[in-house]
């Protein structure tokens, strides 16, 4: 998933504090690689990489925290973003009969989805609804609409042989308006493939029915496929939306991104099973979440952010192993402390500082007072920090008010960065983390 392909990026991202534009490049290729796996078509994936790059280099994602985080939510955005906003309506408050028009390739699910939206408008909306077959090309087409229209008890135009499909769309406009119903659903004809024939066909069905809705209905299973098929009935026919089916099929959702990027209309349905009832408004965001694998998401993430903060640790000890240890490292450390949970956490953390663990311990320093010298620590001037020794009585007094504390507490950290420091030097003596691991190994 794409999930997984991030936190290989994220993984070479280790503790980098900040992602450079070249880090927001190389998530984005794997983002890129990743859509294309989900049947994403290339000209699609192209622009949204684009997109979502440009709103990721430059913008606080650079300064955040947590980078990585930023760039699951701007990909996850400009996913939602691409898939369209929100659900969207059919549009039938129009003067009745307000026409509904399926088009799309043979065996796409047009017949069906015309079957399981007069079904939904006429339960959920209370529409007297009228289905028509224009499909003459397909033996027994419109047979097969009149049964779909008894099974889900939806009135179907009397079928009448040897006429054309503008002709069945004329009788049936005045059928509907002379009978009074609200919505009339025209079901064409499909091809295997898109031909002029069947475009010209569509175009004069347009005409004469001047429809309120023309539905493209795509198979999600079709894959890069649909592209072209959309392309092509975007260029012809004015479409409204976009109605997915085999939704309930292992479509790896590419083919959802596509539809809207392509013919510039919000999918309006997805149809999820062969049942009359098997069809749902679609929702952008939650097809979003399955392409990225949101559920993993997050844990993601955490991974991604310890592995920055295990990197910190490391360049800590790395210093400390040199004999360099002044407050600046102790402050790193105390706010390593808290993020990994406290005392108890630390070492585990940081080969090598056990003992110095137990000094801290028995000086009385606990997880509360981890916050106090940090305080303190915030209070000092950048010389302070380098060179504790030139803390005199009167800095002092200044530190701890700075803090809100008392000197004693001054000198206490004082005394605790001595001990740590002299603890360090030892080791440096001993050679360092690699001597102390030969001693232990
Ligand atoms: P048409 O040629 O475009 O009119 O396609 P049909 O409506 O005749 O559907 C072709 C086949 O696809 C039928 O067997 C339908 O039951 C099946 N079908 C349509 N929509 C869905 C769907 O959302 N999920 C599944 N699993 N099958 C579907
Ligand atoms: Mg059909």
């Amino acid at each position: 998933s794409l999930s997984d392909r991030l936190g290989g990026v994220f993984d070479k991202l280790r503790g980098r504090g900040a992602l450079t534009e070249a880090d927001v490049r190389a998530a984005m290729r794997e983002v890129r690689i990743a859509l294309l796996e989900a049947d994403v078509a290339l000209p699609v994936v192209r622009e949204f990489v684009d997109k979502a790059t440009e709103k990721a280099v430059g913008s606080d994602v650079l300064r955040s925290i947590t980078p990585g985080q930023m760039v699951v939510k701007i990909v996850s955005d400009t996913l939602t973003e691409t898939l369209g906003a929100d659900t969207s309506e059919l549009i039938i408050d129009v003067t009745p009969p307000a026409v509904i028009m399926m088009v799309g390739l043979q065996g796409s699910g047009k017949t069906t989805t015309t079957a399981k939206l007069a079904k939904r408008l006429k339960e959920r909306e209370r529409k007297k609804v009228l289905m028509a077959s224009l499909d003459v090309n397909r033996p027994a087409a419109q047979e097969q609409l009149a049964v779909l229209g008894t099974q889900v008890d939806v009135a179907t135009l009397p079928i009448v042989a040897g006429q054309s499909p503008v002709e069945i769309a004329r009788r049936a406009m005045q059928a509907a308006k002379l009978q009074g119903f609200d919505v009339l659903m025209l079901d064409t004809a499909g091809r295997l493939h898109v031909d002029q024939a069947l475009m010209d066909e569509m175009k004069a069905v347009a005409d004469v029915a001047n429809p309120a809705e023309i539905l493209l209905v795509v198979d999600s299973l079709t894959g890069q496929d649909a592209v072209n098929v959309a392309s092509s009935f975007t260029q012809q026919v004015p479409l409204t939306g976009v109605v997915l089916t085999r939704m309930d099929g292992d479509a790896r959702g590419g083919a959802a991104l596509s539809m809207r990027a392509v013919t510039g209309q919000p999918i309006k349905f997805a149809g999820t099973g062969e049942k009359l009832d098997a069809i749902e408004p679609f929702h952008p965001a939650r097809v979003a979440q399955r392409i990225l694998g949101m559920g993993d998401v997050v844990s993601l993430v955490e991974r991604a952010a310890e592995s920055i903060q295990q990197e910190d640790a490391d360049k800590l000890a790395k210093r400390m192993a040199q004999g360099k240890f002044d407050l600046n490292d102790l402050r790193a450390q105390l706010a390593q402390m808290q993020r990994m949970g406290g005392l108890g956490m630390l070492a585990g953390m940081i080969p090598g500082l056990k003992k110095a663990q137990g000094q801290m311990a028995a000086a009385g320093v606990n997880d509360k007072t981890l916050v106090h010298l940090d305080a303190l620590i915030g209070s000092m001037t950048p010389k302070e920090r380098e060179r504790p020794e030139i803390l005199n009585a009167k800095r002092k007094i200044r530190v701890a008010k700075g803090a809100g504390l008392q000197v004693q507490d001054v000198n206490r950290l004082l005394k605790m960065h001595k001990d740590m420091e002299t603890a360090m030097k030892k080791l440096k003596k001993m050679g360092g983390l690699k001597g102390l691991a030969k001693m232990f190994t």
